[in-house]
C-alpha cells in the first residue's frame, strides 16, 4: 500500500468527479466508480470492467482502494465473532470487530488508532494517542465488514446459521473517542448513509462516547437521527474522575445536562454505558445513586436507558469484573427503580476482541 496514493474511499461523490473530470472523464463515469466501491465493494480496479482499460489502468496506478493493511484475522464463537488487525499506512494498529448473529450482523469500528482518553479499565487507552483516521479509513471497515459477512455466509458449514446476509449495524465502539475525532467521523457516516453509495439507515448506526460534552451537543443539532451512547461508568465524580480523566473536564453534572439537551431536542433514548469492576463500583448503593441521578424527584426522567458490561480483563489492570449474582443484583437496583437496564451480552472475549480490549494484538 503506498500511503501518498488517493484513497477512493476518502473522497466524497463531487470530489471523485472533479478528479475524473481533471483525467477527461465524464461525470457518469465517478458515478460508476462509486457503485464499485459501495454497492459492489470492488476491491481492484481490474475488476471493474464497465470502465475503460486505460481508466482502470490510471486508478490501479494512481489511486487505492483503502489504506487499511489487513494484518490478522481472528475468529472466534465458531466462526460468528471475526476480528481484524490491520495496519494503517504509517504502521499504527487499528481493530475492527464483525459479529454475526443469525437474523442481525453488527460491525465494531474504529474511529483513532489507539485513544487518547486514558480510561483506566481500557486497554486502548494504554497504547496512547496514535492517530485520527479519515473517513476512507473509517469507511473502509464498514465496507470489509459487509463483505467478510457475505464470504461467511457462503461457506457451508456457516450458512444455515446465518439468514441475514446483511449488516445491520453498525457501532462506532471500537478503538478511540469517535468525538473527538468528529469531522471525519462525521463525514464517514454520511457518506455510508448516503443513498447512492452504501445506503445504512441513519438508526443502524451507534456511536458511543467517553462524555465529551461539545461532541454531545453537536450530535444534537445534526440531521441524521443516529443513537448515542455515553460511557457513565459510575455516578461519583470522585471515582469517575479516578476512572476516567474525561471526567475532571466533563464532571457528571455538566454530562448529565448535555444530555438532557440531546433527550430534548432529539426526543431519542439515550443509552449508558456502565461497565461493572467488582467492589468498585457494582455496589447496590451506587446503582441506587445512579437510578436517582437518572430519575431524580425534582425533574423529569432522563429518556435513557442503561446497558451493563461486565468488565473485560486487561493485562496489567488492578481490576477485577463483577461475577454474575453482583451484576443481577446492580441490575434489580435498577430495574426496581424504574430505569430500564439490559446487561450486554458479550462476544470475542477469548480473541481479544471484546468491549475495551482492542490493543492491536
Ligand atoms: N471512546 C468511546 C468508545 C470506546 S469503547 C467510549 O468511551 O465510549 C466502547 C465501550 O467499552 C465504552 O463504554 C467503554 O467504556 C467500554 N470498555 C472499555 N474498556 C472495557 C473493558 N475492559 N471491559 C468492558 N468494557 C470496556
Amino acid at each position: 500500500m503506498i500511503p501518498d496514493r488517493i484513497n477512493l474511499y476518502d473522497l466524497s461523490p463531487a470530489v471523485l468527479e472533479e478528479l475524473l473530470r481533471g483525467w477527461g472523464e465524464p461525470a457518469y463515469r465517478a458515478k460508476q466508480i462509486y457503485r464499485h466501491l459501495y454497492v459492489h465493494r470492488t476491491t481492484d480496479p481490474s475488476a471493474m470492467t464497465d470502465l475503460s482499460k486505460a481508466l482502470r489502468e490510471r486508478l490501479a496506478a494512481e489511486t487505492s482502494i483503502g489504506n487499511l493493511k489487513q494484518v490478522k484475522l481472528l475468529t472466534g464463537d465458531e466462526g460468528m465473532t471475526r476480528k481484524v488487525l490491520w495496519a494503517l499506512p504509517d504502521g499504527s494498529p487499528l481493530e475492527t470487530v464483525l459479529m454475526i448473529y443469525p437474523d442481525r450482523a453488527t460491525v465494531c469500528v474504529s474511529s483513532q488508532s489507539g485513544c487518547p482518553m486514558q480510561c483506566v479499565f481500557c486497554a486502548t487507552g494504554k497504547l496512547g494517542f496514535l492517530h485520527d483516521c479519515t473517513p476512507g479509513e473509517i469507511i473502509e471497515q464498514v465496507v470489509w465488514a459487509a463483505r467478510e459477512l457475505e464470504d461467511v455466509a457462503k461457506q457451508v458449514d456457516q450458512a444455515s446459521k446465518i439468514e441475514n446476509r446483511k449488516l445491520t449495524n453498525v457501532v462506532f465502539m471500537g478503538m478511540g473517542e469517535p468525538f473527538n475525532n468528529y469531522e471525519n467521523w462525521w463525514t464517514s457516516v454520511e457518506r455510508l448513509h448516503d443513498p447512492n453509495g452504501y445506503n445504512m439507515g441513519a438508526r443502524n448506526f451507534t456511536v458511543s462516547t467517553v462524555g465529551l460534552v461539545p461532541g454531545i451537543l453537536r450530535l444534537a443539532e445534526e440531521s441524521l437521527p443516529i443513537n448515542l451512547a455515553i460511557s457513565l461508568h459510575t455516578p461519583d465524580d470522585e471515582l469517575r474522575s479516578e476512572m476516567m480523566p474525561v471526567n475532571k473536564r466533563y464532571p457528571i453534572a455538566h454530562l448529565i445536562d448535555a444530555t438532557r439537551v440531546y433527550t430534548e431536542k432529539t426526543r431519542r433514548r439515550v443509552s449508558f454505558e456502565y461497565v461493572l469492576l467488582k467492589e468498585k463500583n457494582d455496589f447496590p448503593e451506587q446503582a441506587l445513586r445512579l437510578a436517582q441521578l437518572l430519575r431524580p424527584a425534582d425533574r423529569p426522567p432522563l429518556l435513557c436507558h442503561v446497558n451493563l458490561i461486565p468488565w473485560n480483563p486487561v493485562l496489567g489492570a488492578p481490576l477485577s469484573r463483577s461475577d454474575r449474582k453482583r451484576v443481577l443484583a446492580f441490575q434489580s437496583v435498577l430495574k426496581e427503580r424504574g430505569v430500564p437496564c439490559t446487561v450486554r451480552v458479550e462476544r470475542g472475549v477469548n480473541i481479544g476482541a471484546a468491549c475495551g480490549q482492542l490493543a492491536g494484538a
